[in-house]
């Protein structure tokens, strides 16, 4: 792997890809810095090498250009507080403003550029505007995973420009060596736990993982279409009814490739969607009517924290519940528990990010698993088995 370890930046400017894609309150205050922090290592050791760096991200999705709610602006404070030195802002991520600012950049200094999406250009994958973010730096860092995915300018197109200097960041290369331990090196028994809202946007995932894992877990509001599929009763629970014939194909696959899949035994229900709504338990398939499902109940608690204790590898992606309210977080912080534990005793543990992430989070545990992903589309795709832009453009 091509990472900036194996260079010196002294005397050169690298133009880091970061993502700053971080959350921001009405205040523009950010509500979660951990996108921010992850990109430090990668630029303390360019500055510490003695070279200078040029940090160009993304932030939302501006439509109409540059709009002041999009403005990597209101990163700077901070950024500055993180780094303890002074970090300097081009209004304009290309033009003059942030060519003469590149140039005058003397090592150690550090320049954010703006928004790179107030640029349609950017996610067209638009040569010249590649071209022209090129022309600011020396060699080019991608410690962007979670656009890795995406075939962009400043992720993929522009390391044409850099054919003997692209490199990795360290960011970038944890990510991948925690997928690729995962995906390629994983110890069995090897268990997934999916949840979240939706199983059409993981089916890919799920169906790549049915060769690969012992155990499939499936909680969260997924697990609805698969007991509605089964005939059962899920009353105004979470469905797609358009895939519950893929719901049965997935539970025949499984059993094909002798995986064990687990679903919901029992599920806290409500009468609303509400933390302070009426809640009970109800088995699976035996949900009543204006009774939803918005969270797995002891009993599977017990089943599935059973074979999470027994596991060498875990991939954890989505919530087992509607974690977010109080009423609805006891399944998926017992399973983050269980995977804490497990992790004790020497499993390697995988947190995807996205929801996933922000539930180890929200339970103060993100220290206590092997590694949390910052790469939510991202790493799925990676486990997938696609082959990400981003990483494909500076492996060629
Ligand atoms: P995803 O983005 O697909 O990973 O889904 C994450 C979201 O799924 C979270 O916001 C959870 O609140 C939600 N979720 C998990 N379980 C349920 C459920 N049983 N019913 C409704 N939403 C759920």
């Amino acid at each position: 792997m091509k990472t900036i370890d194996q260079i010196s930046f002294a005397g050169k400017k690298a133009l880091i890809r970061v993502d700053f894609n971080v959350p921001l309150d009405g205040e523009y205050n950010i509500t979660d810095d951990k996108r921010i922090t992850a990109a430090l290592p990668t630029i303390k050791k360019i500055l510490k090498d003695g070279g200078a760096v040029i940090l160009m991200s993304h932030l939302g999705r501006p439509k109409d250009g540059p709009t002041e709610k999009y403005s990597l602006k209101h990163i700077v404070p901070h950024l500055s507080d993180l780094l303890g030195q002074h970090v300097d802002f081009a209004d304009d991520c290309i033009g003059a403003e942030a060519t003469e600012k590149s140039a005058a950049l003397e090592h150690g200094e550090v320049l954010l550029l703006e928004n790179l999406r107030f640029y349609k250009e950017e996610e067209k994958g638009d040569k010249d505007f590649a071209e022209k973010l090129a022309k600011l730096g020396d060699i080019y860092v991608n410690d962007a995973f979670g656009t890795a995915h995406r075939a962009h300018a400043s992720t993929a197109i522009i390391a044409q420009f850099f054919p003997e200097a692209k490199y990795f960041g360290y960011l970038m290369a944890a990510e991948l060596d925690n997928a690729d331990k995962v995906l390629n090196g994983a110890a069995k028994p090897f268990t997934a736990i999916m949840g979240g809202s939706k199983v059409s946007d993981k089916i890919e995932l799920i169906e790549s993982l049915l060769s690969k894992v012992d155990n499939l877990i499936i909680g969260g509001g997924m697990a609805y279409t698969f007991a509605k599929a089964n005939g059962g009763s899920i009353g105004t629970s979470l469905v797609e009814l358009d895939k519950l014939d893929l719901a049965t194909s997935l539970v025949q696959k499984a059993k094909d490739k002798g995986v064990n899949l687990l679903l919901p035994l029992d599920n806290v229900i409500a009468d609303a969607f509400a933390n302070d709504a009426n809640t009970g338990v109800a088995k699976t398939g035996e949900i009543q009517d204006n009774w939803m499902g918005l969270d797995i109940g002891p009993e599977t608690v017990e089943a599935f924290s059973k074979v999470v204790a027994e596991s060498k590898t875990i991939l954890w992606n989505g919530p087992m519940g509607v974690f977010e309210m109080e009423s609805f977080e006891k399944g998926t912080r017992a399973i983050a528990e269980a995977v804490v534990k497990v992790t004790e005793n020497g499993a390697f543990s995988l947190i995807g990010g996205g929801d996933s992430a922000a539930a180890v989070a929200k339970f103060g545990l993100e220290d206590e698993v092997s590694y949390v992903s910052t790469g939510g589309g991202a790493l799925l795709e990676y486990m997938e088995g696609k082959e990400l832009p981003g990483v494909k453009a500076i492996n060629e």
